[in-house]
């Protein structure tokens, strides 16, 4: 018998299957693969193809947009939205509009071609979550701007358009409605119970075991219990934090190693699959608080979403989140030294 199962967070119901759970090997799906052939603007050489970049870390004094630096910042060629103007919020009858105003930025991981967030050392994925922290710092000044979404596409499948490792930022006017459930969500819990749901939810997850897929000092990585997706996962902070931006240098430095590691672990089980990733913090100004908890989503790109996924909200899950966690866990043996 399927299992409809509510997230705590969000409300929102999913159908587990369980009698047919698919396995690893079950999906049938595209292996991301490094091809590098062809021309690429986020390579050594070619700067002038990007707009000029926003940040970049140089250890070498060399001068921006010429070769030299480990992590670049350039704002996305295509963006979604201008970063000029005002919002100019009108209405038009019950209609409501404003201006596209936001910043689209990439963030090129590194200058190598080559690698990806889970095959780079340890230091060079410390240092994109760094850069991560830098540019929403900077971007909070713009009073626009209500939230700063992070987030990665992973191989073609999962929207990506340039092979060379990326992620992407986008400063929004206003706050998302998939954030704005998770906060509120986790508001009124904290209204009723005077405690922070995510922590309440680590700690519970801790007890029995079944979805933690591995933690360290500073984080803890789950299969939530109701997920939308086979093998999603979750990287909390184990203390609460409710701000990415405000994380501490321990927390970026135990941070890096999870993340590498889970990463390579989703390579390890899914043969290099296509996968997204996204950062949920809070909503500005009121980012230190003590009901919202951030976390970092991995989503792999293994199922498709369709006519009743659209009609409902509803998500099918042939993968139960038990089974995923003990397949990603069991991985740890191989990828154990990073
Ligand atoms: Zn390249
Ligand atoms: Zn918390
Ligand atoms: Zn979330």
């Amino acid at each position: 018998m399927p299992e409809l199962r509510k997230d705590p967070v969000t409300g929102r119901w999913v159908i587990i299957a369980t009698d047919r759970a698919k396995r690893p090997t079950d999906f049938v799906r595209e292996h991301v693969q490094i091809r590098g052939s062809g021309f690429c603007p986020f390579c050594y050489g070619n700067e002038s193809k990007t707009p000029p970049e926003i940040l970049a870390y140089r250890s070498d004094g060399s001068a921006r947009d010429t070769p030299g630096w480990s992590l670049r910042v350039v704002p996305n060629k295509f963006p979604a939205l201008g970063i000029e103007g005002s919002l100019n919020r009108q209405g038009e009858g019950l209609y409501d509009k404003m201006n596209g105003i936001g910043a689209h930025e990439v963030i090129i991981e590194t200058p190598d071609h080559n690698l990806t967030l889970a095959t780079m050392p340890v230091d060079k994925v410390e240092a994109v979550l760094w850069a991560y922290r830098d540019r929403i710092l900077d971007l909070k000044k713009d009073r626009r701007f209500k939230y700063i979404l992070i987030f990665k596409n992973h191989g073609e499948a999962a929207g990506a358009s340039l092979e060379h490792t990326h992620s992407q930022l986008i400063a929004l006017p206003v706050v998302p409605k998939r954030v704005l459930e998770e906060v509120t969500g986790s508001q009124d819990y904290y209204h009723y119970k005077e405690r922070c749901l995510f922590c309440d939810m680590i700690a519970q997850e801790k007890e029995t075991g079944i979805r933690v897929i591995a933690e360290n000092p500073d984080f803890i990585v789950l299969s939530p219990f109701a997920p939308r997706f086979p093998f999603e996962m979750a990287i909390f902070p184990q203390a609460h934090r409710s701000a990415f931006e405000e994380s501490q240098r321990h927390e970026f430095a135990n941070l890096a190693p999870i993340l590498k590691d889970m990463l390579m672990r989703l390579d390890k089980v899914l043969e290099y699959p296509a996968y997204n990733f996204i950062i949920h913090t809070s909503p500005f100004p009121d980012v230190s608080n003590d009901y919202y908890h951030w976390h970092l989503e991995i989503m792999p790109k293994l199922t498709k979403v369709a006519g009743f996924e659209w009609g409902t909200g509803f998500y099918i899950n042939p993968t139960p989140p038990e089974e995923s966690a003990r397949f990603l866990r069991e991985a740890a043996v191989a990828t154990a030294t990073l």
